[in-house]
This record gives structure tokens, sequence and C-alpha cells, in this order.
């Protein structure tokens, strides 16, 4: 069984308090390795080793940082398939996914912020004949990155890869339910050139290792990806210290679908924006919406289409759906659909677990589960699930199809199927998310605003918007 341990300093190291916690393989439900169980001690330690280093890694310079990055990066795509296989056990994620898109990814996230920092620009203003102003963008110095479990790799890349190109020292967490490749890719840093002390990653419980992390003074800015109610502690605790705050929440995504759209593509993308990573993705679309005339022709062949997935070993290659991420969330998804039973829905398919033979037989996995006959408000409708789990009902008129998207407290992503450009326009202006794909789902261009409005979070990631993030602005001001 392998030990999981904390990257503090450069050196790989066990908690202080020398405690371990069980991770478990959601594809047999059993323990497969364990996990360093740090606390504020740990996190001290980190956070000190971030500051030691800070000078000499800003005088690396932008150059220097990037080709420790981009060495970093071009390691993890040399292990591309044993990340991809570690990503799938730990996460129980079909491993053609991790292999396709997660992995990928993660190296994409370090090469994307590695040159972006290369072109990383700044403003100036002239004041005609009185002075100009510069704004000059300096690293913050130590800085949080926290991340969940259902992205592992992808998610705490794209948050470290531009905090370390703009010169900042990093002290991070993976998610305690999924830590494996964050400790695969720590064992890669010193053969990138990474200085000791640059990334430090301390693994653990939230409310502990988190917690240490937000309250520590000398961490002056926190990104977090996670859930709304871990959000909402975060910003309790850092606020009060003035600390600079990303944060990343939940969603509760609209697919709004009119009748004049591309039939076909809209539902072969549905079923993947429904059901992609178990459902576990923070913007996949649960609630579709139907225009009246096209409902009942888009029920039936969806359902028949969610009806053909299969769920099984996430090494098949056969399989697209795998288990959910643990025995406490697969709880919770199907105590989800008791629910939509008891507020009046109609379970179409799926609806229960799936228990498979064998070493499998223990894992966790779930039908991909489609309801209807619920209202906009029902709790089923209104709450995150974060599993392969999705509503739909029908629309009358595109006012009806907004108040219904809109109607939640959160605003991450929104999916829109339709072949009018005007109503596109229309529609995409009024949603009120942070992200609205139009006849498509998914598609990632790594230089735009990503985030989401209400309590899907505060600030944008990607891009530029990363980069300022991630360095204090000063306006620089001299009279001419
Ligand atoms: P979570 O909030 O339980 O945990 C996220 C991270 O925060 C973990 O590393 C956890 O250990 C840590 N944490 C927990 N308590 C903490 C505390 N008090 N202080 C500091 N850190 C703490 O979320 P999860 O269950 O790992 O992930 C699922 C959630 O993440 C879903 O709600 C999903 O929508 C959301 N998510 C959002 C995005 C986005 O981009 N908006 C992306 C992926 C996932």
């Amino acid at each position: 069984m392998e030990d999981i341990l904390n990257l503090v300093g450069g050196d790989l190291v066990p908690a202080t308090g020398n405690t371990w916690i069980d991770v478990h393989e959601p594809s047999t439900g059993k323990v497969y390795a364990r996990l360093a169980d740090s606390d504020a001690r740990d996190v001290e330690a980190a956070v000190q080793a971030a500051e030691a280093a800070f000078p000499a890694w800003v005088a690396m310079g932008r150059e220097g940082r990037s080709n420790v990055l981009l060495r970093l990066a071009a390691l993890i795509e040399k292990d591309l398939e044993g990340f991809a296989e570690a990503e799938s056990r730990d996460n129980g994620k079909p491993v053609h996914l991790a292999r396709k898109v997660d992995i990928p990814r993660a190296v994409a996230n370090f090469r994307f912020f590695a040159t972006a920092i290369l072109h990383f620009s700044t403003e100036a203003h002239v004041m005609d004949d009185v002075a100009v102003n510069y704004t000059d963008r300096s690293p913050i110095g130590v800085v949080g990155c926290i991340s969940p479990w259902n992205l592992p790799l992808y998610l705490f890349t794209w948050k470290i890869a531009p905090a370390l190109a703009a010169g900042n020292c990093v002290v991070a967490k993976p998610s305690e339910v999924t830590p494996m490749t964050a400790y695969r890719m720590a064992r890669l840093c010193a053969e990138a050139g990474m200085p000791p002390g640059v990334l430090n990653i301390v693994h653990g419980l939230g409310p502990k290792v988190g917690t240490a992390i937000t309250e520590h003074p000398a961490v002056k800015a926190i990104s977090f990806t996670g859930g709304t109610r871990t959000g909402q502690e975060i910003a309790r605790v850092a606020a009060p210290l003035f600390k600079k705050m990303s944060l990343e929440l939940g969603g509760k995504n609209p697919v709004v679908i009119f009748a004049d759209c591309d039939l076909e593509q809209a539902l072969r993308t549905t079923v993947l924006s429904s059901f992609r990573n178990q459902g576990q993705i923070c913007l996949c679309g649960s609630r579709i919406l139907v225009e009246r005339p096209l409902y009942e022709r888009f029920r039936d062949a969806f359902v028949q289409r969610v009806k053909a997935l299969r769920v099984g070993d996430p090494r098949d290659a056969a399989s697209d759906l795998g288990a959910v991420v643990s025995e406490g969330h697969m709880e919770k998804v199907l105590s989800y659909i008791d629910l939509a039973r008891e507020e009046g829905g109609r379970v179409l398919c799926g609806g229960k677990r799936v228990q498979l033979d064998g070493e499998l037989q223990g894992g966790w996995y779930i039908a991909p589960t489609v309801i209807e006959g619920l209202g906009p408000a029902c709790r089923t409708n209104q709450e995150e699930i974060f599993g392969p789990v999705v509503t739909i009902a029908p629309f009358d008129t595109e006012q009806d199809a907004l108040s219904a998207a809109n109607g939640t407290p959160y605003g991450l992503a929104a999916v829109l199927w339709t072949s009018d450009v005007k109503r596109a326009h229309r529609m995409a202006h009024q949603l009120e998310s942070g992200i609205v794909w139009v006849n498509c789902w998914m598609i990632r261009d790594l230089r735009t605003p990503f985030g989401g409005m209400k309590q899907s979070g505060v600030g944008r990631e990607g891009g530029v918007e990363a980069l300022r993030f991630f360095t204090e602005a000063k306006n620089v001001c001299i009279k001419l």
C-alpha cells in the first residue's frame, strides 16, 4: 500500500503527527493507499519554506519560471498513461476519460500559463501634458490553492500553474478524497528544476489543513474550488484578514433546448453534458428544459440513449460511466433520487445503485438517471446533486425558459440549443451564468474568463484574469 506524502521545502515527508487517512479505490470500495493526515504544524512548515523560496523564485524571472513549468509539463506528459491510470483508480472515472481529458488538460494548464506569463503586459494611462501612469504588477508572495476531487489534477494545476508563473510561492491542498496524482506530480518537481519551497503540497482534511492555510497571516491570497458551503466558510475566515479570494463553487446548470435546434447534436451532447465523469463536473447540465413541441420526441430519444450507456469497470474502454467518488457521495446522490420520488418525480431510467460482479462488487456505481414531472422550485431542481442525475421538463415561452434557468441560487454554466442566432444572443445575455455554451458544451479556450455568478462563486480564473488575481497591481504616476 502506497503512502502519499507531503511536499514541504522540496522534501517528501509524512505529516508531523505521523497519522494517516485511508484512501479508497471507488471501483472496488477498498482502501488502497494512505494519506498524510497533516495539521497546522505542517502548514506552518510549508509557509516558512515558501517564504524562504520567494525572493529567488521572483529573481529567476519570467523565462526562468516558465522553463521550470514547461519541464514539469513535459514530465507529466511523458508519464501520461501512469497519471491517467492513477487518476482513474483514485477517482473512479473511466481511464479513457483521464487519458483524453484530465491529464492532457493538466499538461496544457502548465504550458498555457508558462507561456502566457511571457506575454503578460500591463497598462499605461497617459494624461495629456500632465502625467503618465503605469500599472506595476508584482507577485503577491505566498498564496494558498485548495482544490476538489472531481477533476483532481486538472483543477489542482489550473490554480498552481498561474500562481507559480506569476512568481508566487504556493502552499497547496488537493482533496483528501483524490490526492494521488498531486503526489505523483510532487515526485517530479525536483527533476523539473523547481527550487525547494516554491511549491508545497500539504495533504489532509479540509477543516484541519484547509483552515490552517486560509487563516495563516502569511498566506496573502486564497484560490479555492469546491462546494458553496465550504466557500462560505473560507470567506468567513479570510475576509476579515483582507486576503484576496477567488472562489469557484457549486452549480445547478440549465440546458435549454429549443425546437429549432439540431436535434442529433443536441441529443448527443446532452448525454455527455449530463453524465460525463458520472455527472461530477461542475459544468454538467443537470436541469434539461425542452421547448414543448419537441419535448416528447427529445425525451424519448434521450432516455433511450441514456439506457444504452454502460456503467462498468473504469479500466474497461467500453465503460461510459465508472464509479462515483466515495461511498458518502453515492449515498448522497441516491438520497436525492429518493427525494425526487417523494417530490412527485417519475424516474424514466436508472434511479438506483448498480451492483457489479467479482472484485467490483463493493464499488460505488449509480445508473444514469433521468427524472420527469418536477417543477423548477422543488429541492431536486434547486440543490446541487453532483452525480449522474438529471431532470427534464417542458417549457412554452422563452420567458418561461429564462425564469426556470435563472431560478436557482447558482449561476455557473448554461447550455443553449437553437438555430436562431438572434435568440441565442438574447438568451445568452439574459442568462445569469458565468459561462453560456451555445450549440456545444465543454469547449474551453484557456484565455477566456472562467467562473460563476451568484452562489457559484466570486472572481474569475483563466487567462489574464488568473494572472491578474495572482499579482498585486500598483499604479505608478509620473508627472510629465
Ligand atoms: P469541498 O468543498 O468539500 O472540498 C473542496 C476542498 O476544500 C477540499 O480540498 C477540501 O478538503 C477543502 N476544504 C473542506 N473544508 C474546508 C475548510 N473549512 N477550509 C478550507 N478548505 C476546506 O468540495 P468537493 O466535495 O471536494 O467538490 C465538489 C464541489 O466542488 C461541488 O460543489 C462542485 O460544484 C464544486 N466544483 C466547482 C467547480 C467550479 O469551477 N466552480 C469545479 C469543480 C467542482
